[in-house]
Order: C-alpha cells, then structure tokens, then sequence
C-alpha cells in the first residue's frame, strides 16, 4: 500500500546527509567532550563546530547557544530560568505574559511557577491565532519579567509579529523568548532582527535528530540553570554534550538553510493545491490560521461537524488504513480526546475543534500525494455521511 507522510510539524524522518554527518560520532571520534586528551579535544571540536553552524543560521554569536535534549526543555529552561534570575535579583519582579496557543511545554512550565507566587497573564488569541503587540504593551506591569510568545504555532502555522512584540517588551525592559521550534528552516529570520533575548530550538522538526536542540540566549540575559552538577554549556546545562547529535543538528541546520529557498515555495504550492481542492469538495470547511501570516507547509482544515458527525480521531484513523499519517485536532489528555486548546482559544467549538484535521507537508510529498489525500478523503467522508 502506498504511504503518504503528512504529519512533519510532529517530527520529521533523520535526512540521509545527516546520518553521515553524525556516523563517526558515534564509533571512531567517541571522546568525552570535556577531557583534555586529544580524543576529548576532536569531539570538542566536532561541538563548537556545530554550535557555530548553528548560530551563524540564526544571526546569534556561538557563546549564545546553549544544546538541550530538545524544544521542551529549552522552553521549561527559558522560563523557569528568566523567572528564577529575576525573583532572585528582585523580589517584585514575578509577573509572565504568555498567549493561549503556545505549546504546552510553555504553558505548563507558567503553570508551575503559578503555584510558586509568580503572575501569569494568558492573553487571548484572535480568530486567527494572533496576538498583537498592543495586547503585549497592555499586559506588561512594573513586575513583569518575562514575555514568552511563540514564533509560530505548530497546529495553525501563524506566524507572530515578533518582531514588534520585542519591541514593546523591551521599552519596559522586559526579558523576551520565543519559541522557534516551527519557523527554523522554514522561514528565513535572524535573532538580531527580531531582536528577542531567547530563542527555542530543536532538530527533529527539520530533519535532524530526536532528543536534541538549543536555547539562544542573549549574551548579557540573565538565565539560572535548571539542573546542576557539572560545568558543561558554561555551567548553564550541565551534563556530558553529545556530540553525534550535536553535529546532525547543526548538518540538519545547515541543509535547511541551503534548501529553504526552493523547498518552501514547492510545498506552499502543495499545500494551496490541497486546500482549495478539499475547499471545493467540502465547501463548508474552515481554514484555521492566518490566511497570510502563515508557515507555509502547514493545513489546518475543520470539517463542517452539522453536516457530518465528523470525530477528527476517527478521521486519522480511517486515513491511516489507507496510509496516510495525519493529525486531527484533538489530543490525548488522561486517556480521552480533548479539543486542541488551540482552536478553542481562537474561538472554535469543541465540536468543530474535534472535526479538524492537521496536513504537514515536508521532502516527501509531491502532487500525487495530495490527489490520492483528497480522493481518500472523498471517500472515507461519503462512507462516514452514509451511515
Ligand atoms: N514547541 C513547539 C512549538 C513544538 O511544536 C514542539 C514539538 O511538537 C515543542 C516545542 C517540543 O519540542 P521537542 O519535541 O523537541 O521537545
């Protein structure tokens, strides 16, 4: 049967390159990075070449990039470092602004410091999944220390303005980060330009290996480590560097870059030719995400639930039988499916929210994939409508 992967926001397969690039790490250049004999000095090197590749893709000076196992702990050490910094440096300064859609690896670590006596402002999405720089402006008080805005969300592909959200953040001196994890290798943009203080990253979003990514932080920001125990990262992340998965990240980095410019607009047009085709055979379907402000390889799409007692899950499992990997729009939470916290914050009912389906396209895809998508789907709606 053929396979269709459209589900590349989840993660991505390990490009060949990068499996090359990463080989000899693990057998013949296996030193710890950290000792001083030539064998730890080579895996050193292999290290910093990496992270240089790295901050030279996003504008960042190498002493701004911290590696993590991957996105969520760079966004639990964003937060809970800028927080802990800041409490220690000034007892007032306890206040957080976040947005209802960012990912849960933000929204639960706000949570937490909840329970610790910080203050946490979720400002509202609009239909969109946008948050503007007013709301930003509005939400910031004298004991804000931190603003934490994704850079674009992984279930709609809105992309934020940043850049403008900095901007009143810092007029107020207020600390910012931003989740990258979506927009690395997908859209051009450098950490100078949009001038944040901390960047998330992570590998297996681009072809790269799992269990690897990095924190930019601003040389000058104030940031405690989460964990203790060693010197590594300059003390910021201890623990001994793996080295392999350094070096996929930064080849996975580095190809990205290189392909950005013509993989992106190939799969823009996969994906317009996807909507407007389910468009036409489902008129009533909803694009969730903004209509420009948008990554370009993500659809979004509610089915109109009235019409057709649509359950997302049961979608994806339907077009799983005939090889097709997508997502729906709920989530698995304490063994039943909830609506994606995403959508409802943009306005959507738990009914609509639950009829969705996420399409990602990535390498893989091509033109035939999205007219055997669209008449599978074709069919699995008419066999559901039916009966
Ligand atoms: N942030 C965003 C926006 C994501 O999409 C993801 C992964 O789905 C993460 C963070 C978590 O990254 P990781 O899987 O590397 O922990």
């Amino acid at each position: 049967m053929k396979r269709i992967y459209l589900d590349h926001t989840a993660t991505t397969p390990l490009d060949a390159r990068v499996f090359e690039a990463m080989r000899p790490y693990f057998s013949e250049i296996f030193g710890n990075a950290s000792s001083i004999h030539s064998f730890g000095r080579e895996a050193k090197s292999a290290l910093e070449k990496a992270r240089e590749t790295i901050a030279k893709a996003i504008g960042a000076q190498s002493g701004e990039i911290f590696f993590t196992s991957g996105g969520t702990e760079s966004d639990n050490f964003a937060i809970h470092g800028v927080a802990l910094a800041a409490a220690k440096k000034s007892a007032g300064k306890n206040h957080i602004v976040t947005s209802a859609a960012e990912h849960h690896a933000v929204l639960e670590p706000c949570e937490i410091l909840k329970e610790e006596g910080f203050e946490v402002t979720v400002l509202p999405v609009d239909s969109n999944g946008l948050v503007t720089p007013e709301q930003v402006r509005n939400a910031i008080t004298d004991k804000t220390c931190l603003v934490s805005i994704m850079h674009a969300n992984n279930e709609v592909g809105t992309v934020y303005p940043i850049k403008e959200i900095a901007a009143v953040a810092h007029e107020r001196r207020v600390v910012v980060h931003t989740d990258g994890v979506q927009t690395l290798g997908k859209i051009p943009f450098s950490v100078k330009d949009l001038d944040v203080d901390l960047m998330t990253l992570s590998a297996h979003k681009l072809y790269g290996p799992k269990g690897i990514g990095a924190l930019f932080v601003k040389k000058g920001t104030e940031l405690e480590p989460m964990i203790h125990g060693g010197g590594q990262e300059r003390g910021k992340r201890p623990g001994t560097e793996n080295v392999p998965l350094a070096v996929g990240f930064a080849k996975a980095v580095e190809l990205a870059i290189e392909e950005m410019q013509t993989e992106m607009p190939r799969l823009e047009s996969l994906r317009s030719n996807l909507q407007s085709q389910i468009r036409n055979h489902f008129p009533p379907a909803i694009i969730n995400g903004h209509p420009t402000s948008r990554l370009p390889h993500i659809l979004n799409i509610s089915f109109d639930n009235n019409k057709i007692p649509l359950q997302g899950e049961m979608l994806v499992m339907n077009m799983d039988l005939q090889g097709i990997a997508v997502t729906s729009g709920s989530a698995c939470t304490s063994g039943s499916m909830q609506p994606s916290h995403v959508l409802l914050a943009m306005g959507r009912d738990e009914k609509t929210a639950k009829a969705t389906l996420r399409f990602s396209f990535g390498k893989s895809n091509t033109e035939e994939d999205v007219d055997y998508v669209v008449s599978t789907l074709k069919q699995i709606l008419q066999r559901m409508t039916d009966g």
